[in-house]
């Protein structure tokens, strides 16, 4: 089970995390825990890795502070234990104060070359913080809740930023270090999100990483299922902070799900459902809050009358060039660039072109962060600009929709719905995906939330 952000980050989540542990203890023998830092941290934890990088110690200072008032208050509207608090408030002082440390250290090398992993070491402390909180929490309620931190478990490639697990080293140190302390009836509370390399240098695995933890702890123990508690009913047909209408799809295949978290749709982590799909492993998605609902099952089996289930919005870049030919350099660039700052690769989701004109479009992951899309639109500009090759691309943020469903490759009377409700907003290019299950439109910024609400209503309808 993996608890996200919102579900640890205040007293009422903290509370329900009990419950349904308590309860869930009883009917599984062999239970794993991941936790997420609580909500905003991690980003707060990334800006004070910035400005650390860049001197202002004022600045870091002070958000290590915010985060220590932060915990402690949490902690102190919990019902624990006079010597379980105070063990919990040393190791919330021990483990900022190291990370206080860290920053000093980027501050010290401001300017020069920064180890990678100094970042990594920075953004991975939530994690740590809240891992020690539940297990507090569970221990005070008879269970033997002991906090772990995937560093000792989760071993990674050095993509600083968005690492990827090796599943063959990782299923080794689970089975030396891990399985044995279920063997003890003892109940781990796992951190979601970090992972080291082989040499111990500390990773992470993209924003939205605690899912891909649960995954590869499910895949390396062959787990009978992962459950995602999450702050929302399930997967959703929209995100229902964009469209407050979106309903709850009670089922969805490995595939649909995999598109889904591929183009934006944050509330799962995109790399996630590959190792659970390969060993047909379900996932349910559950809203803490409301324990008693169904929420989604993610599965092989797919039962469902409806053809259209879901809509997406992904940050995307879009790049216009006033001639045609082969687009392979500038491919190459953009993957390299997002490479270096995001660890992400430039997966061209579509390409079109006419004979005196070109457009490419790349969609940004989710895991690559909210500032990436920005980032590699100021990098790009500025390699293009000084380079006669390239100076003839203009690049700007674009909005790419994509519509999740069953056969959309053969029923083509939904995709005709879904063109009408459209009409009036200018569409770039199109992509029918090779899935069978989504078709993915490009619209400019602009009229994205205008697009995505009508492709909703066609969606409801359906
Ligand atoms: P957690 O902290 O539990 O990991 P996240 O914020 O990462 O939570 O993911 C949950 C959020 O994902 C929801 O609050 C919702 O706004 C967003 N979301 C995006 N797309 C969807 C979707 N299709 N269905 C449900 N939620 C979605
Ligand atoms: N705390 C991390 C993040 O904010 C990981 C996660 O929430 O899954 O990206
Ligand atoms: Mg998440």
């Amino acid at each position: 089970m993996k608890f996200g952000g919102t579900s640890v980050g205040m007293t009422t989540g903290l509370t329900q995390v009990l419950s349904i542990v308590l309860y869930e203890r009883e009917r599984w023998d062999r239970l794993l825990i991941v936790v997420s830092a609580l909500e905003g941290v991690t980003d707060a934890l990334l800006e004070a890795a910035h400005l650390a990088q860049l001197a202002n110690r004022r600045g870091y200072r002070r958000i290590v502070a915010t985060l220590r008032t932060r915990h402690l208050k949490l902690i102190e509207y919990l019902p624990l234990g006079v010597n379980e608090r105070a063990a919990l408030q040393a190791d919330i002082d021990r483990l900022l104060f190291d990370m206080l440390d860290t920053c000093q250290l980027l501050a010290d090398q401001a300017g020069q070359h920064t180890e990678p992993e100094a970042i990594d070491a920075v953004i991975g402390v939530g994690e740590r913080l809240a891992a020690r909180i539940v297990a507090s929490l569970l221990r005070q309620n008879g269970l033997r809740g002991v906090a772990i931190d995937a560093t000792d478990l989760i071993i990674t490639d050095m993509v600083y930023g968005n690492a990827t697990p090796n599943i063959p080293i990782t299923r080794e140190r689970i089975a030396a270090n891990l399985l044995p302390m279920l063997d003890r009836n003892i109940l781990p509370i796992i951190t979601g999100f970090i992972g080291s390399t082989a040499t111990g240098k500390p990773t992470t695995l993209g924003r939205g990483g605690s899912d891909y933890t649960a995954s590869v702890l499910a895949t390396c123990t062959d787990a009978d299922e992962v459950w995602i508690w999450t702050d929302v009913d399930g997967m959703m047909s929209a995100d229902p902070r964009d469209i407050p209408s979106a309903q709850v799809i009670p089922s969805l295949s490995y595939t649909e799900t995999a598109e889904l978290a591929y183009f934006g749709a944050r509330i799962l982590h995109s790399r996630m459902i590959a190792p659970l799909h390969e060993l047909h492993i379900p996932v349910r998605v559950r809203n803490i809050f409301k324990p008693q609902g169904a929420g989604t099952l993610i599965s092989d089996n797919n039962e469902s009358a409806h053809l259209l289930k879901a809509v997406t919005m992904a940050q995307s870049l879009g790049m216009f060039a006033p001639r045609s030919g082969s687009p392979h350099s500038v491919i190459a660039l953009v993957d390299e660039v997002l490479f270096k700052l995001a660890g992400s690769r430039a997966e061209v989701v579509i390409t079109a072109q006419s004979s005196w004109q070109s457009f490419l479009c790349f969609v940004i992951p989710t895991s690559a962060g909210h500032g990436a899309l920005h980032s590699l639109e100021i990098a790009l500009e500025e390699l293009t600009y000084s380079d006669e090759t390239l100076n003839l691309w203009t690049i700007r943020p674009v909005s790419v929709l994509t519509i999740i469903g069953s056969r959309l490759d053969d029923m083509h009377s939904a995709i005709a719905s879904i063109f009408a409700a459209l009409d009036g907003i200018r569409i770039l290019a199109l992509s029918q995906g090779p899935s069978r299950c989504s078709f993915s439109l490009v619209v400019e910024t602009a009229d994205g939330d205008e697009a995505l609400n009508r492709v909703h209503g066609v969606i409801r309808a359906d």
